[in-house]
């Protein structure tokens, strides 16, 4: 199929040829016909496979044969509501492209940077608005825009938003949108709670599904390195060295562990900046424009921050610590082997993560094939406390938490879940036993499996930190002073 057989107008066509797009992609395939006949539509589709178009050019096409009045001034027909930043410039970059020939106007809403420019663009008029829902929200109040005459509704990213406990924001204008609309929702995910929301917001929707790029897309091959804690910081760099990489997206889990690994990295003479939610919005696009023009060769990035990147030709993502939501494994990986370009996702992983990796192999239906790398690697992982992982993993499913980017609103959700699964608990109360015999004897097992393991640890790393034959030690030592 061509996007001339879509049936789109030639000014598009023109624009999306010069980006380079040969054939739409399996979701613009699916999703492009069915937004024409204005159906609505909920489509489970991730970032990278070509999503933004596939919501945009039908959108952009049904615009484009509206008659206006020369004279009639611009309004807003079509928002679209995203969960980062990061994200919104990105759709509004592509939006921007896609309708270079044509006679509307869009604009991108975001907090974090000032909202006077944004007022102004907004009097001038502007068709489309690509916003996310805490700015727009702010405008709404201050009425300086109406979203009274909207015709076309896009969530991006609709999981990743009720993630981030946007829910109630995005009832607030779902509730000022006329009803008479076309609603278009995305989500990486199919959760109950998506469909929930879905039923409330769609109207006759067509569902369109494209194969999850998770570990099936070959074009990202997987590596896992083990590696000790406390050596992971130098085997990332050493990598980035010896293969002399120049374009590496990595990922912490937490906005100081960016930090230190950014400060590390630089140290060791690899340019590179960290981006997450607490640096400011000016702070985080010069990072990403530094990284993107390869000015810097590192990006040091929580999952949040990292949502909507997209850069061309991404050579290599590298999971620095694993993510405890299986799922953002699949979308940090994402970042690389886009549009049919190959890429490397590359975990170190420490005997900490040993759950989180059997999860995310689970989810992804393969093991990850484990590279040594010499000096560096320990040769397997040693199964840490069973119990505190349990808990931690299975806390971590219920609350959802992408990581520690939380904001407030999220950790209301959290906290209402939290209550929700104390409710739980109390409940089920009545039903659990005095606890026998048998189970006392189990705790107290596990109790002394946990201390052999945590001596076998010890053991292991002070052999490894005496012996000035262990080639890591060397390499470290060597490579540190060099740097
Ligand atoms: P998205 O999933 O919208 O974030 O898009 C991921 C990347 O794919 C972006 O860099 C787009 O420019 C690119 N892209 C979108 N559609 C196509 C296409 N039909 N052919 C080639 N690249 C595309």
């Amino acid at each position: 199929m061509t996007f001339t057989e879509l049936g789109l107008n030639p000014d598009i066509l023109k624009a999306i040829e010069e980006q380079g797009y040969t054939k739409p992609t399996p979701i613009q395939e699916q999703a492009i016909p069915i937004v024409l006949e204005k159906h609505d539509i909920l489509a489970a589709a991730q970032t990278g496979t070509g999503k933004t178009a596939a919501f945009t050019l039908p959108l952009l096409n049904t615009l484009s044969k509206k008659k206006s009045t020369p004279k009639e001034k611009h309004y807003v027909k079509a928002l679209v509501l995203t969960p980062t930043r990061e994200l919104a410039s990105q759709v509004a970059e592509n939006i921007e492209a896609y309708s270079r020939y044509l006679p509307l106007k869009s604009a991108v809403i975001f907090g974090g940077v000032g909202i006077n420019p944004q007022k102004a663009i907004l009097r001038k008029g502007v068709d489309i608005v690509i916003a996310t829902p805490g700015r727009l929200l702010d405008l709404v109040g201050q009425k300086c825009i109406d979203l009274s005459r909207v015709e076309f509704f896009v969530l991006d990213e609709a999981d990743r938003m009720l993630d981030m406990g946007f829910i109630h924001d995005m009832k607030k204008i779902i509730a000022i949108i006329p009803k008479h609309r076309q609603t278009l929702l995305f989500s990486a995910t199919f959760s109950d709670e998506i469909k929930k929301l879905s039923e409330s917001l769609l109207n006759n929707a067509k569902i369109v599904e494209v194969e999850r790029r998770n570990a099936s897309s070959n074009q990202v091959s997987q590596v896992v390195h083990y590696v000790n804690k406390d050596t992971k910081k130098h085997l990332l760099a050493h990598l980035i060295d010896e293969g002399n990489w120049n374009q590496v997206l990595v990922f912490t889990r937490t906005k100081h562990g960016a930090n230190k690994l950014a400060e590390f990295l630089n140290k060791q003479g690899i340019s590179s900046a960290a981006i997450h939610g607490n640096k400011s919005q000016g702070a985080r696009t010069k990072a990403l424009s530094n990284f993107k023009s390869k000015d810097i060769r590192v990006l040091v990035a929580t999952d949040i921050a990292a949502r909507g990147i997209d850069i061309a030709l991404l050579p290599h993502v590298v999971n620095f610590e694993l993510p405890n939501v299986s799922e953002d494994y699949v979308h940090r990986i994402g970042r690389t082997g886009r549009a049919g370009n190959e890429g490397v996702a590359m975990s170190l992983v420490c005997s900490d993560e040993y759950f989180f990796l059997s999860d995310i192999e689970k989810l992804i239906k393969k093991s990850i094939e484990v590279v040594p790398v010499e000096g560096f690697t320990l040769t397997k992982l040693a199964k840490p406390n069973i119990q505190k992982k349990t808990n931690e993993r299975s806390n971590n499913r219920a609350k959802n938490k992408p990581n520690s980017d939380s904001n407030s609103k999220l950790k209301s959700r959290n906290t209402n879940t939290f209550e929700s699964n104390k409710k739980e608990k109390s409940k089920n109360k009545a039903n659990i036993k005095f606890p026998d015999k048998k189970r006392v004897s189990k705790k107290d097992d596990s109790k002394s499996l946990i201390s052999k393991w945590e001596n076998e640890v010890k053991k292991q790393k002070d052999n490894e930190s005496k012996n000035p034959r262990n080639p890591r030690n060397r390499r470290i030592t060597s490579a540190s002073k060099g740097r």
